[in-house]
């Protein structure tokens, strides 16, 4: 017997619980998603025995030959989804890729202009609690009264404090960002542009949001998001030129990393090739018509939405002024079986722990099935218990709706 119910049956009853949970509830941190049983099938394979410090031929451990196949494949099919002509599947997530990125290019102590996890950028991209803010002279831009990045503070600030780095792309942010415009500030000032595109990687991938590989230096991803793979980080560039390529390879491993992860790689490879299919396109434009459709009628309903809409598979309810934080609406929704997570907005007068915001994404329900008339109902509900957060008899209503439409979209069948 080698299952792990009858062997540990604590440890199996938690998965089993997590399991019917992901099937209960309905999915709208913009983050998360579901990886296909043939991805699970490759990360939960034999390749997780296997060391192999190194790049496909050139490794430091013997028997090798197979996991080169499974490397070979991920980096083959991960240039051609960005058509790009560089590619290292090889980080464990999406913070090491940055890490990589940083350590490749810059020296401790070097300056660079990030998004500041306050108005919508990621921990990694300078914030002081996260490496990339102490071991780096992190300045930080944000967004305007409106929501949007103010590309002319951005230069200002590039003018200003002449980084060696610009980081652009972000964790809550629902417009298109104009990478051309950051490349041109990149210029001006002799910096790297960086674009972190985790969170749109896969809307690129399909062509429904403007890649960033024609306009920066360097680019890193999670594969877990809207990508739809494992958990992990990837590193990509087009025309970075042999000297850049070779730090980042040299940066990843031995730098910062060392034996990679074969069968999450082996699962990349096959989260990759799903990518590639043509129901890929259709999935993430159906992402974009999903969050439209939940902000407009979020926005219906007379609650804001930070920028005033969006454009890509987020958006961030803005609360303030309503009598309900980000903290207690996260609480809430939780109890009607809807999962989102409390965030900061713009200007915030409330805790990072409290927040005035919610962060609503569509790429897990869009899985599912979930169609635009589904994300209205399902808006209609989350704003039903943002107006009556304590009200039982409203939290009750809604999780028997939510529950009801659960059942009719399956996530794994
Ligand atoms: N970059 C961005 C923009 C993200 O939103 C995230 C995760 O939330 C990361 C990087 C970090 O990825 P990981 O959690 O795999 O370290």
């Amino acid at each position: 017997d080698c299952t792990i119910a009858g062997y540990d049956d604590e440890l199996a009853q938690a998965i089993a619980d997590e399991g019917q949970r992901q099937e209960d509830h309905v999915e709208l941190i913009a983050s998360e998603n579901y990886a296909s049983p043939r991805v699970m099938e490759a990360q939960g394979s034999k390749l997780t025995n296997k060391y192999a410090e190194g790049y496909p031929g050139k490794r430091y451990y013997g028997g090798c030959e197979y996991v080169d196949v499974a490397e070979k494949l991920a980096i083959e099919r991960l240039k051609q989804l960005f058509d790009c002509d560089y590619a290292n599947v090889q980080p464990h997530s999406g913070s090491q890729a940055n890490q990589a990125v940083y350590f490749a290019l810059l020296q401790p102590g070097d300056k660079i202009l990030g998004m500041s996890l306050a108005h919508g950028g990621h921990l990694t991209h300078g914030a002081k609690v996260n490496l990339s803010g102490k071991i780096l002279d992190a300045v930080q831009y944000g967004v305007d009264e409106n929501g949007l990045v103010d590309y002319d503070e951005v230069e200002r600030l590039a003018v200003e404090h002449q980084p060696k780095m610009i980081v652009a792309g972000f964790s809550a942010y629902s417009q298109v960002m104009d990478w051309a415009r950051f490349r041109a500030i990149a210029d001006k000032v002799g910096a790297y542009l960086f674009v972190d595109m985790a969170h749109v990687a896969g809307l690129v991938a399909a062509g429904v949001y403007p890649s960033p590989l024609p306009h920066a230096h360097v680019v890193t991803s999670t594969t877990h998001k809207t990508l739809r793979g494992p958990r992990g980080g990837i590193i990509v560039a087009r025309g970075a030129g042999e000297e850049i390529e070779k730090k980042l390879q040299s940066i990843v491993f031995p730098g910062i990393q060392g034996g990679p992860l074969m069968h999450v790689i082996a699962a990349k490879a096959v989260a990759f090739k799903e990518a590639l299919e043509p129901a890929f396109k259709e999935y993430q434009a159906q992402v974009v018509k999903n969050a439209k459709a939940m902000a407009k009628t979020i926005i219906a309903r007379g609650y804001k939405i930070v920028s005033g809409g969006t454009e890509n598979h987020l958006m961030l309810v803005d609360m303030i002024g309503k009598p309900i934080t980000g903290k207690d609406a996260e609480a809430a929704l939780g109890k009607a079986h809807i999962t989102v997570n409390k965030n900061a907005v713009p200007n915030d007068p409330q805790k990072p722990f409290v927040t005035s915001g919610l962060r609503v994404g569509t790429p897990a329900v869009t899985t599912r099935g979930y169609k635009e008339a589904d994300c209205i109902e399902l808006a209609n509900w989350i704003c039903d218990v943002l107006d009556a957060p304590t009200d039982a008899a409203v939290i009750a209503r809604v999780r028997e709706a939510v529950t009801a439409q659960c059942r009719k979209f399956p996530v794994y069948g």
